[in-house]
């Protein structure tokens, strides 16, 4: 099953729209699947879980930190990772720095906004990431690139609200772009539920988990 969701996925995905596929809670056999069906990018959401099948996966898969990532856990993930999209903090930002030091990496971030209604969804106000810009904070971070954005919408059934939200993460996306000397190249948003209305809106990484492995229990 897990073959013909990709297959269909992949007709549908614009080409120029990244596919992270979310594998989250999905035992290796199912990752496997997808890695032969040619699947490189793979993201997940808790770090004990994503160590275990970094080593027991390929080692050419560009491994994706998609959830919220507690400090004292980045050492665990900056010898291996390829992006993280969840940082939600300068905290954050400044110890993924620190520990990409050390492994003489220099880690790729998305930068999480807070776009949904939910208290529970994490991440920077549009104006903290313009203040974060403007006092050049993040160019004294030589360890770290920020690479582009990402947000979660609302989790409802109202189209006009998740897109709203999906263009004023594209509204701060593309006024950063016309502030920084070095372009934002990602900006992810879109998964299983709402990934059409992502694009439609100017996403291009869609993290998409259920649509393909099935639901998690
Ligand atoms: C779980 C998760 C996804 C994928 O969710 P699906 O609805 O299963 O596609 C995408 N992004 C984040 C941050 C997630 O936690």
């Amino acid at each position: 099953m897990i073959k013909e969701n990709l297959q269909k996925l992949l007709t549908q995905i614009n080409p120029g729209v990244s596919l992270i596929a979310v594998s989250k809670k999905k035992a290796i056999p199912h990752l496997l699947e997808a890695y032969e069906f040619g699947i490189r990018d793979f993201g997940e959401n808790y770090v004990q879980e994503l160590c275990d099948k970094q080593k027991d996966m390929p080692t050419d898969i560009r491994w994706h930190m998609i959830g919220h990532l507690q400090t004292n856990k980045v050492k665990f993930i900056v010898p291996f990772i390829y992006l993280i999209h969840s940082v939600d903090s300068l905290k954050l930002l400044k110890e993924i720095n620190k520990e990409a030091a050390k492994v003489y990496r220099k880690i790729k971030c998305l930068l999480q906004v807070h776009i949904a209604k939910e208290d529970t969804k994490t991440g920077f106000y549009k104006q903290e990431i313009l203040d974060l810009v403007a006092d050049n904070t993040m160019a004294k971070l030589t360890n770290v690139e920020i690479v582009g954005l990402m947000g979660m919408s609302t989790f409802t059934d109202d189209t006009s609200t998740v897109t709203a939200e999906f263009k004023l993460l594209k509204e701060i996306f593309d006024q950063l772009n016309i502030r920084l000397d070095k372009r934002l190249e990602v900006l992810s948003m879109g998964m299983s539920g709402d990934w059409q209305l992502a694009i439609e809106n100017g996403s291009n990484m869609v993290r998409i988990g259920s649509a393909i492995f099935g639901e998690r229990v």
